[in-house]
């Protein structure tokens, strides 16, 4: 149904939108993470892909993973840092980063401020993939 849901910030500044339900990024225990909370915007019947927003808060973080399907990524709050393969580097309001298949990929906020973003993905998409301790001694170039 077409329609129109306002931006609506709670008390904290905290991003949210009227009729969409925040939700837990993952299952608790499922993975690490820290302080992040998920919201879908857009999952239309006809479309095969699906519009979320993430919000991570300051000094959180997302899972530390990698998957077949990819992330086309809108930072739309705050700065903060994502991980892409070996390197990371600094992303902040209004910057795109497209995290390709088979990427291990995480995102950092700073300390002094939330970071959320937009983050759009196939319908159909694979579980992601959690770093052994193999992958993560690569990871760190040891
Ligand atoms: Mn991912």
């Amino acid at each position: 149904m077409s329609s129109v849901r306002r931006f609506a910030p709670d008390e904290q500044g905290d991003y949210r939108w009227s009729e969409v339900e925040r939700l837990r990024y993952k299952d608790e225990g499922s993975a690490p993470f820290k302080d992040i909370t998920r919201q879908v915007l857009f999952a239309q019947a006809d479309q095969g892909c699906e519009l979320r927003y993430f919000e991570v808060a300051p000094g959180g973080y997302s899972t530390l993973e990698r998957h077949e399907h990819t992330h086309a990524v809108m930072i739309l709050r705050g700065h903060g840092t994502v991980r892409l393969g070996s390197a990371s580097q600094p992303v902040a309001e209004r910057d795109l980063v497209t995290i390709d298949p088979l990427t291990w990929h995480q995102f950092h906020a700073a300390d002094d401020c939330a970071l959320g973003f937009l983050c759009l993905v196939s319908k159909t998409r694979d579980k992601p993939q959690l770093p052994s301790d193999a992958d993560l001694a690569a990871l760190r170039g040891v």
